[in-house]
């Protein structure tokens, strides 16, 4: 399980490339501290030698076959699980997800993606309209050359679950993965041209956040999709609103997961965990909010606290470890500084809290109850294993607090009242939303959030319309009349 350094930072026209000109990115492994290797950032050379193949590639690309398009798609999903346990194993290097984790939550989401919209390219068709014996004919068009720009906590997926569509949909791409974790990317990369991608198709440089910035306000740049948070989110679709561009923004939550009084309790436990401790917490769509009925508050809290005793809390490659580091030191203090607050503002801690002995950014799984709406771990995403368990009576009061927020990305509900569950789900302000289950992200369904949380939506069908355009087609059968 040794560390291969990827070839080069960056992935052009069908080839690694460097330019040891870029600043040095040094890849961290979460879980000691050490640092492994390092890319370069892109210089402006880099960006431009991108951009110029996406753009030379793209006409050729869509004018390729939906089917010929999808067969290149799926032969790139078969590699990638053939090859799940080594990209398993360099994801859990990029970002310190334990293994167990990211064998079947990583490579596999890419993988199923690129076979999902691999099976939709061939069927990407548009309609005929007639009207009397005139008609109007739609063509479903590709809109150019797309960037995407990812987030560090699941840099496979997030390149796949960009690359996938805009692909099906005859686009070229170039995708700049975090600085954090910039090596699964360019894994993507190879393999797709492995499977027969042409070269330029899907491009994969490094940088930090002024080579996204310098890739969105480019006027080849047809589209940009943004997996990040609100602040990035703000500044990216205000860049693309410069140029008109259409964006894909999948951004932050602090979503609400309510448990009624009538809910089945290890279920709900089970739920809060998927909710808030998977990939320690690094998960935009977690339910970090916690509202349970006053009446089962004490069980709840007392079973979720003897769960979180059997959490495998240790090497992120030891398969048994099913709880691993945050991904930076950064983003271990951003975490430590809210669990200080959530101390301050006279929350109840009751379980974690700490850092974990032993090198690498752990913290414990922690939950504070009694916890109030304004108080900042209420309010703000944290992006780490912190739960906030707060207490409510009645169900439109809590509908009203859940949805009392500047963030909408999802929402769940544990309840064995299938009336209140849909009752419920149906009020409350959320794109991705779950009844008696949490965090579930099949490619079928469509993901993404609304408010400040995101516009549009990833996988699914759905995504189709994010990636591509309608031109419709007047065509008449008999002469025209003219007034003069
Ligand atoms: P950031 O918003 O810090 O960064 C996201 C990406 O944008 C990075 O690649 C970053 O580069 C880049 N970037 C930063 N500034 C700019 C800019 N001005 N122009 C273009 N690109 C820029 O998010 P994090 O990486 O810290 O990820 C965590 C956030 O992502 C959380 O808020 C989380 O909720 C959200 N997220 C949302 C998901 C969703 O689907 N809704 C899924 C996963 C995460 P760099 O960091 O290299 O400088």
């Amino acid at each position: 399980m040794t560390f291969t350094p990827p070839a080069a930072s960056h992935f052009i026209n069908g080839q690694y490339v460097e330019d040891t000109d870029g600043p040095v990115i040094d890849l961290i492994y979460p879980a000691t501290g050490a640092v492994l290797g390092q890319v370069h950032g892109a210089t402006s050379d880099i960006i431009e030698q991108a951009l110029q193949s996406a753009q030379q590639a793209q006409k050729a690309w869509a004018a390729t076959s939906g089917t010929a398009r999808g067969r290149i798609l799926r032969r790139a999903a078969d590699i990638i699980r053939d090859q799940n346990r080594a990209l398993s194993i360099l994801e859990t290097y990029d970002t310190g997800k334990p293994l167990s984790e990211t064998l079947c939550a990583d490579a596999t989401s890419g993988a199923d993606a690129l076979e999902y919209f691999g099976g939709l390219a061939g069927s990407l068709t548009g309609e005929h309209i007639q009207l009397g014996e005139d008609w109007v004919y739609t063509i479903r068009e590709a809109l150019g050359v797309c960037v995407g720009i990812g987030a560090w906590n699941y840099p496979t997926q997030i390149a796949c679950w960009k690359a996938a569509p805009a692909l099906a949909c005859g686009n070229t791409m170039v995708f700049k993965p975090s600085e954090t974790t910039p090596v699964c990317a360019l894994k993507v990369a190879e393999i797709l041209s492995q499977a027969g991608l042409p070269d330029g198709v899907f491009n994969v440089i490094q940088g930090q956040g002024q080579v996204g910035a310098s890739l969105v306000r480019d006027d080849r740049v047809a589209k940009v999709s943004l997996t990040g948070s609100v602040p990035t989110g703000r500044k990216v679709y205000a860049a693309a609103a410069e140029g008109v561009k259409h964006v894909t923004m999948e951004l932050g939550g602090k979503s609400p997961l309510i448990i009624f009084e009538d809910a089945d309790i290890e279920n709900a436990v089970g739920g809060a965990i998927l909710a808030n401790f998977y990939a320690s917490g690094q998960v935009c769509s977690n339910g970090t909010r916690v509202f349970v009925h006053k009446t089962i508050k004490h069980a709840f809290l007392e079973r979720l606290v003897e769960r979180l005793r059997q959490a495998v809390i240790g090497d992120p490659m030891d398969e048994t470890t099913n709880f691993g580091p945050l991904v930076s030191q950064r983003q271990m203090e951003i975490v430590q500084s809210f669990i200080a607050k959530g101390r301050d503002a006279g929350a109840r801690l009751v379980y974690g809290g700490d850092r974990v002995a032993r090198d690498g950014f752990y913290l414990e799984p922690t939950v504070f109850a009694d916890v109030t709406d304004t108080m900042a771990i209420a309010e703000q995403e944290i992006f780490g294993p912190v739960l906030s368990v707060l207490d409510f009576e009645d169900e439109a009061d809590v509908i009203a607090r859940a949805n009392a927020t500047e963030f909408s990305l999802s929402a769940g509900v544990f309840t064995r009242d299938i009336s209140r569950a849909h009752r419920v789900i149906a009020q409350l302000q959320a794109g991705s939303c779950f009844i008696n289950s949490y965090n579930d992200a099949p490619v079928e369904a469509p993901f993404g959030g609304s408010k400040r949380s995101g516009v549009g939506r990833e996988n699914s069908k759905a995504s189709i319309s994010h990636y591509s355009q309608v031109k419709s087609v007047y065509v008449r059968m008999g002469d025209v009349e003219a007034p003069f």
